[in-house]
């Protein structure tokens, strides 16, 4: 008879540490299994870093935040420090440094300008409930990445 060996792991998603039922198990649960998959690589990778940096910050990955009428799924959030972290595809957010305020967006069905407008409204609305908003293109993320982890640490270090 195998006995079963109860192994401390770390959740891929949100790593916390876990007791595994099975050696191929990579969440600590279904929730975290299943929030995995709308997680971007960037937005992991990022969460990954700043778990690592500030250890003592309770980050957690696509939480829902209610606001006023209904609420959003922030990317990175510190309910202690009061902390949002928004990674946003160049793409997907239209990056102005890239995208023109007439470009439409087909995907969205909206011009680089109603999505500014959008992103500008969810970052007040969050704003009035208190959180600090920073918000991270994933551009340069990728292309200066310590630099972006530096200013991001000084900040969310800044806070009380
Ligand atoms: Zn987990």
């Amino acid at each position: 008879m195998k006995e079963i060996k109860q192994v401390e792991k770390l959740c891929d998603f949100c790593k916390t540490h876990f007791l595994r039922v099975h050696h191929s198990q990579k969440f600590c649960s279904i929730e975290c299994k299943v929030k995995h998959r709308t997680v971007s690589k960037p937005q992991q990778a990022l969460f990954n870093e700043l778990s690592f940096l500030c250890p003592y910050n309770d980050f957690q990955l696509e939480k829902f935040v209610k606001c006023k009428d209904s609420g959003y799924h922030a990317d990175i959030i510190s309910e202690s420090k009061k902390i949002i972290i928004e990674l946003h595809g160049d793409y997907w957010h239209c990056n102005p440094n890239k995208y023109e305020s007439d470009f439409f967006h087909h995907k969205k069905k909206k011009t680089a300008k109603e999505i500014w407008e959008f992103d500008n409204l969810r970052k007040k609305q969050l704003e009035e409930l208190g959180y600090n908003v920073f918000v991270v293109w994933a551009s340069d993320y990728s292309k200066t990445q310590n630099k972006v982890l530096d200013d991001l640490k000084n900040n969310v270090l800044g806070y009380k």
